[in-house]
């Protein structure tokens, strides 16, 4: 008897994702692709699959593929704009931007923010989770990245720096100052703290707004560019997310 395998949840989560990664940034890169998709593998297998349970097969495209989730590098979010690059891939599957040049005028690393958008893309792929949390009255975003959100807190994985990530226990407000681990790099000791590099999305009255841990971190967060960032998307109405319609690239 043939069966035909469930599809659990949002996207293709339960399943084995496959996810494609491609370059459209005219930005150099300043690493080798294969590497780091061989390294953001490694990211993903040994050290999120395990906690998380969000398994996903990465493969180097030169654009999307069919029925792939997409992880892409583009120069900016204008250039997204101008190339049709949009919330979902053409095929309605989760896509992670990853603003090269923005980056690299931040003077931020490349393979942080990659691994950053990759884990946060696995844990809630349809960017609308949220939590309980300290405050009664708010709900926070359920984004794996975002509290430990630093440079500094990166380790690394085949010679490129990747981000750290928090446990499902950091949302667990039950937990007891470091009664677990928190975070993959152990530098966070209790459920909703926020590292000084890091901030969370949190819905109250009817309002999104970010809790820092620094004013330094508020200030930066005004000043970088969000457009298009997965905090953005979150605050769209789903119902309205495009799907992408690439355009060659303007050279
Ligand atoms: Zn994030």
């Amino acid at each position: 008897m043939r069966t035909t395998r469930p599809v659990f949840a949002a996207f293709d989560q339960g399943q084995i994702p496959e996810i494609a990664v491609f370059n459209q940034a005219t930005t150099p890169l300043g690493l080798d692709l294969d590497k780091l998709v061989a390294a953001l593998q490694k990211f993903v297998t040994d050290y999120v699959v395990p906690v998380w349970g969000t398994p996903a097969r990465l493969v180097k495209t030169t654009g999307f593929k069919k029925n792939a989730w997409a992880v892409v590098f583009l120069d900016t979010a204008d250039q997204a704009n101008a190339l049709a690059y949009h919330e979902l891939t053409p095929g309605g599957f989760p896509l992670s931007k990853v603003f090269v040049k923005t980056i690299a005028d931040d003077g931020a690393s490349l393979t942080v923010a990659t691994s950053h958008e990759l884990v946060e893309m696995l844990v809630d792929p349809a960017i609308n989770m949220l939590t309980t949390g300290p405050d009664p009255k708010a709900a926070y975003a359920y984004e794996a990245a975002d509290p430990v959100e630093a440079d500094s807190l990166a380790f690394n994985v085949n010679g490129f720096k990747m981000t750290d990530f928090i446990y499902p226990s950091y949302f667990e407000i039950f937990r007891k100052p470091n009664s677990t681990k928190f975070d993959y790099r152990g530098k966070v000791s209790r459920p909703f703290q926020i590292l000084p590099g890091g901030y969370q999305l949190v819905f109250k009255n009817g309002k999104w707004s970010q809790i820092t841990a620094s004013v330094a971190k508020a200030r930066a967060l005004r000043r970088e560019d969000r457009r298009q960032h997965r905090s953005e998307i979150r605050k769209m109405r789903p119902d309205r997310w495009r799907r992408s319609r690439p355009r060659a690239k303007r050279r």
